[in-house]
């Protein structure tokens, strides 16, 4: 099993990795089989099935399959471009993707929203047809958007396919257990393994420069929503607060005024400005989704900003760090809302973020695992539940409290010496099961939950 730090960790945009990313690689995908063709195309159909179509609106998957299909990216996004295509693709019912015809795609027809049952593999479901010039379909795929931004076709995943085939790596564990073996026989840590194994995949040159842009775009995307306020787009006129909030820590500053657990208000402003972008549209990285993306980010500000000693040379040692337990998670069980709730997001996120804290401050393999299990643990069944279908209530704020419990877990594991009762692989397993079992209100289709017991929505 291997998954690269750069698949786990995707600079792209908001609001949602599974609902906006996934159907813009989808589309980019199926461009590449037109491209590939021996036909002549007209024209494009889309359906969006399952959680897609019942939150498609409010995490704007319409937007992002449009998009697609025009050619657009998620790392190369430009939104002023987009806004341009988008207004012309309204008016003339055509889109332009590089290297194609001007093909026929008019959203208001071409695009349709299917709430029967969800496809065979996943909730996340969408088809993408090409046509010729009397409409009849020349070429069509299914797509399934896994979580994360991955995408899969039908064929794909019924074969099981690793999404990351490639030479073997020197230490593939596939779960938590086979990872601390590694460790115990290795000497090595958990970051150093897993550099070993992005040596091994061709990363060696691009590994320190690529983590560092990652934290950069990270860390802009902070920036920027400690400095914007305003209403979110969506409709529900949910109020930016991340400024505010932050504002006002800066101004108590040196003032004796605060408690002590006023720490937690500056995580949660790291983190709710991450999501305030996301649910934006900005730039975020995925880590590992959008809905999930303020936690690692907040919990490597908190390090940074208030924790003496911390230096940000040994940011890739976080990030490897946390992209191995990312990927266990992945593996095993899922980091998928529409899959498995929003343990399978913030809850993956907060053990990814607790590991990654827990190395950089020093912490045992033993002590790291114990860290990432601590702060899984105390998410399962968590439900997904977003209010209008928008990346907003409560997944803003819910990521601030993803990345405290993220820091008392790394706190926790550290004051231990690596010995507990709940093994990772347990908390793993049992929020596979939780999620297979929770009910379908509560896996990102706004039909249950906190989705229809707020007023006025
Ligand atoms: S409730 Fe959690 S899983 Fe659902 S959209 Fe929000 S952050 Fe993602």
């Amino acid at each position: 099993m291997f998954l690269s730090v750069f698949d786990m960790f995707k600079v792209g945009i908001g609001p949602s990795s599974s609902h906006t990313m996934g159907p813009m690689v989808a589309a980019a995908d199926f461009l590449d089989m037109l491209r590939a063709a021996p036909f002549e195309f007209h024209g494009l159909k889309a359906s969006l099935h399952g959680s897609l179509a019942f939150t498609g609106v409010g995490h704007a998957t319409d937007r992002a399959t449009i998009l697609g299909l025009a050619g657009f990216q998620p790392d190369t996004y430009d939104n002023t471009k987009a806004e341009e295509a988008l207004e012309q693709i309204r008016e003339t019912g055509l889109v332009h993707p590089p290297d194609l015809p001007a093909l026929k795609f008019d959203p208001r027809e071409d695009l349709k929203f299917d709430f029967g049952p969800n496809l065979p593999g996943h909730a996340n479901g969408m088809i993408l047809m090409a046509t010729d010039a009397q409409g009849d379909v020349l070429l069509q795929e299914t797509f399934y958007s896994i979580g994360g931004g991955f995408v899969m076709t039908e064929a794909e995943l019924a074969a099981g396919k690793d999404t990351n085939e490639g030479p073997p790596v020197p230490y593939p564990f596939k779960s938590a257990a086979e990872m601390l073996e590694m460790a115990q026989t290795s000497g090595k840590t958990i970051a150093e393994m897993k550099k070993a194994n992005e040596v091994a995949r061709g990363c060696a040159d691009s590994l320190a420069k690529g983590c560092a842009r990652l934290w950069q775009v990270m860390n802009d995307c902070i920036e920027r929503g400690l400095t914007t306020d305003g209403i979110l787009p969506g409709g529900l006129s949910v109020k930016r607060r991340a400024k505010s909030i932050h504002d006002a820590l800066q101004a108590e500053r040196g003032m004796n005024l605060n408690a002590p657990h006023t720490i937690n208000d500056w995580m949660s402003a790291y983190a709710m400005a991450v999501n305030e972008e996301n649910a934006a549209g900005g730039q975020v990285v995925t880590a590992p989704t959008n809905g999930a993306a303020g936690v690692l980010p907040a919990v490597i500000r908190y390090w940074l900003d208030h924790v003496p000693g911390a230096s940000a040379s040994r940011i890739d040692e976080f990030l490897l760090t946390s992209a191995a337990i990312g990927g266990l998670v992945k593996f095993n069980a899922s980091i998928s809302g529409a899959e498995a709730g929003c343990q399978a997001e913030v809850g993956s996120a907060s053990a990814m973020a607790a590991a990654g804290l827990c190395a950089v401050m020093g912490g045992t393999p033993e002590q790291v695992e114990n860290a990432a299990e601590i702060a899984l643990e105390h998410h399962l069944g968590m439900t997904c539940d977003p209010v209008k279908g928008l990346v907003q209530v409560p997944c803003i704020e819910r990521n601030g409290l993803g990345a405290i419990k993220a820091v008392s877990a790394a706190s926790l594991a550290l004051r231990g010496d690596g010995t507990h009762f709940v093994p990772l692989d347990s908390v793993i397993e049992t929020m596979r099961q939780t999620g297979d079992d929770m009910h379908e209100k509560y896996k990102e289709t706004s039909l249950g939950g906190l989705a229809v017991n707020v007023p006025n929505c």
